[in-house]
């Protein structure tokens, strides 16, 4: 049992830790959750989110303005190269440049093969605005990038070279995860201006949110409910011809995937812990129980104490369904059983005890409590008796049953029973006073000559003999 005991005291604190870190790790991840979507309510994060890209096209527009990069006397490669600490702050762009010949500083090209056809370059040259690629996988790492190739234009408006920026866009999409969003419940697209998807969810629709971009302010954020559901929206059109980034943020997967999914594990973890707490205390009372049983029976026989019986007596005469029923309080006492003792020894004696108890559990099997309360006298407490023949009955078999013959050779002791009965009806008594009241008829059927039964007629106090022979 102490093994036992160990084994759950264990198992409750290893449960106590999973739980604890389950909340630790829950409460941190709601709160990181908590901070993500205000940032996102109060519209930050897409501001953010925006003026980051527009960062990016003001640093492109200024490159491509800057002196020394229109300079035809300086070989391109030098001053492409010139552009690297540009590249080392913002590092997710790659930068190179062509000279208005079309060569290219291609050390700067970040293996992005759609370059070296220059067909990008061709259409810059040609309109002197700027140019959107369609996603370009580079050939060194197999990222893909949208390269956008801005025009370097002279005093007189004539072009010079082209300053080609790449941007992976796994950076772009991935530009919510600054606020420490898992992707659940997020898409970002890429739309250009016809709202075909460059990147990001194809499978969707965004021509219905055609009007609010147009009508919306360059790096603007708005919101918007789809499908029952709120999208976040923020999109940068002023310098990159028209181009548009949409974060979609489902909210009922959001809130699967974050709070409910916490919620859910707490909620699972509590109902397991209730269970295993639970099964413990079955399993205190399984141990208990028998503890409990032992206070109340008589070690010897098996059947109820003394103690035991009191009690219930004394509840019984408080349940108010029961009065309309009769009840018997009968006492048996063994005849001659100290000769047992006396002649065959305790042992054998002990054994008389157990055999008699068993001898009245086969009688009086159901409707009755059965006490030893001494020596050889037992307590039959039967309840709810519709008739008393069948009580007298009942009697009449166990004295036969009692008359027994113990011993070997010549030591033969023969042993039978003497029984006091009362029969209860509706009124209140107390132990006591049905012991007197039995113990009065038991009295009888000793004086009688043992072997026999007395009832103790409530009515006219009468004693009636009941014996065995008269079945
Ligand atoms: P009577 O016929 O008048 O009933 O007399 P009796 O011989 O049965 O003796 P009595 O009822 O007066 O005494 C019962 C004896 O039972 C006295 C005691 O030594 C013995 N006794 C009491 N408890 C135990 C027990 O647990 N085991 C054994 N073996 N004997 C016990
Ligand atoms: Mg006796």
């Amino acid at each position: 049992m102490n093994q036992y005991t160990k084994k759950n005291k264990l198992i409750i604190f290893l449960m106590s830790l999973i739980i604890m870190i389950t909340l630790f790790l829950s409460t941190k991840q709601i709160l990181s959750r908590g901070q993500e979507i205000t940032a996102l309510i109060n519209k930050g994060a897409f501001i953010d989110i925006s003026s980051k890209i527009n960062d990016k096209i003001l640093l492109l527009e200024s490159i491509a303005n800057l002196k020394y990069i229109k300079d035809e006397s300086i070989p391109i490669q030098e001053r492409a190269l010139s552009l690297r600490p540009f590249q080392e702050k913002y590092d997710f762009l790659m930068i190179a440049l062509m000279d208005k010949d079309g060569n290219t500083s291609s050390s700067l090209e970040g293996g992005l093969a759609d370059l070296s056809d220059r067909a990008y370059f061709q259409k810059v040259k040609k309109t002197k605005q700027n140019v959107i690629s369609d996603v370009i996988i580079s050939r060194t790492t197999g990222e893909e990038n949208i390269v956008i190739v801005h025009p370097i234009l002279d005093i007189n408006d004539d072009f010079n070279g082209a300053v080609f920026i790449s941007i992976r866009l796994t950076d772009l999409i991935n530009l919510k995860n600054t606020y420490g969003a898992s992707s659940q419940g997020y898409t970002t697209t890429i739309l250009d201006d016809e709202m075909n998807v460059i990147a990001g969810d194809f499978k969707a629709n965004f021509l219905q949110l055609k009007d609010d971009l147009i009508s919306c302010e360059p790096t603007g954020v708005f919101f918007k409910k789809r499908n029952g559901d709120l999208h976040f929206i923020a999109f940068n059109k002023k310098h990159l011809s028209n181009w548009y980034i949409i974060t979609d943020l489902n909210i009922s997967k959001y809130f699967f995937g974050t709070w409910a999914s916490t919620l859910i594990i707490i909620f699972v973890f509590t109902i397991l812990f209730l269970m295993i707490f639970k099964s413990f205390d079955i399993n205190k009372k399984i141990e208990i129980q028998p503890l409990l049983d032992s206070l109340n029976q008589d070690y010897l026989s098996g059947v109820y104490n003394r103690k035991y019986l009191e009690d219930y007596i004394k509840n019984y005469f408080k349940k108010e369904s029961l009065k309309s029923f009769k009840s018997a309080f009968i006492i048996l006492d063994i005849d001659n059983f100290k000769a047992i003792n006396d002649e065959l020894g305790h042992t054998t004696g002990d054994y008389v005890i157990r055999e008699s108890a068993d001898k009245i559990k086969d009688i009086f099997y159901d409707n009755s409590v059965i006490s030893r309360i001494g020596g050889d006298e037992f307590i039959i407490f039967v309840e709810s008796i519709d008739n008393e023949k069948t009580v007298i009955n009942k009697i009449k078999t166990l004295l036969t049953l009692m008359n027994t013959t113990y011993g070997r050779n010549e030591k033969n002791i023969v042993i039978s029973a003497s029984i006091g009965i009362t029969f209860i009806g509706d009124e209140y008594y107390n132990f006591i006073n049905l012991y007197n009241e039995a113990d009065s008829a038991l009295y009888k059927a000793k004086k009688a000559g043992k072997n026999c039964a007395y009832v103790s007629n409530e009515i006219d106090n009468q004693l009636i003999k009941v014996n065995k022979n008269s079945i």
